[in-house]
């Protein structure tokens, strides 16, 4: 089974266990990875943010911040959702051991990665939403959630689409965004 790992020794002198692939932010000897967390604690989120060598919007206030690593994570999650990345995770990341800065057990984007890259995909809860969207009142139903659930409701019914719906007929978030 792939597994977070830790960076062995120090910021200066860091170098990462045999196979993995690094995943956290720029440091002496390493470059940014595509997938560090853009997202940190009790920093600003800038209005757009870099994930996968794409810059992105997402959901988040702007003008705030996560409050905790634990938070970041979770921002995190719903960014990877927000903008459908995880074909593109599981594709590049998937069986591969991934290396951060941070303990194991720390709250870590890592982990967040190492689950979208190798969990099951749940076709089920996608497949409910695409459901209400098709058959419900889409808009009633939403009406009441936070941007962020939004969001992810949002992308479990396009990522329902790109998998079960017909390839001819992409779906993209304008059929499902009323609140923009
Ligand atoms: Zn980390």
């Amino acid at each position: 089974m792939p597994d977070g790992v830790q960076v062995q020794g120090d910021l200066f002198h860091g170098h990462i266990p045999d196979g993995a692939v690094y995943v956290g932010r720029p440091a002496p000897g390493f470059k940014r990875s595509r997938w560090a967390n853009p997202f940190k604690p009790e920093r600003p989120a800038r209005d757009k943010v870099r994930l996968a060598g794409r810059w992105l919007s997402h959901p988040f206030n702007p003008a705030g911040w996560p409050a905790d690593a634990e938070q970041a994570c979770n921002w995190y999650r719903l960014l990877i959702a927000a903008h459908r990345l995880e074909p593109l995770v599981r594709a590049e990341l998937a069986g591969r051991d991934l290396a951060c800065w941070c303990r194991i057990g720390q709250h870590c984007h890592r982990d967040v990665l190492l689950e979208v890259a190798n969990g099951p995909v749940d076709d089920a809860l996608d497949g409910a939403m695409f459901s209400v969207w098709l058959h419900s009142n889409w808009r009633f139903l939403t009406e009441k959630m936070t941007t962020e659930q939004k969001e992810a409701a949002v992308a479990a019914v396009l990522r329902y689409w790109d998998r079960n719906g017909d390839p001819t007929d992409p779906m993209t978030r304008e059929h499902l965004v009323w609140w923009d």
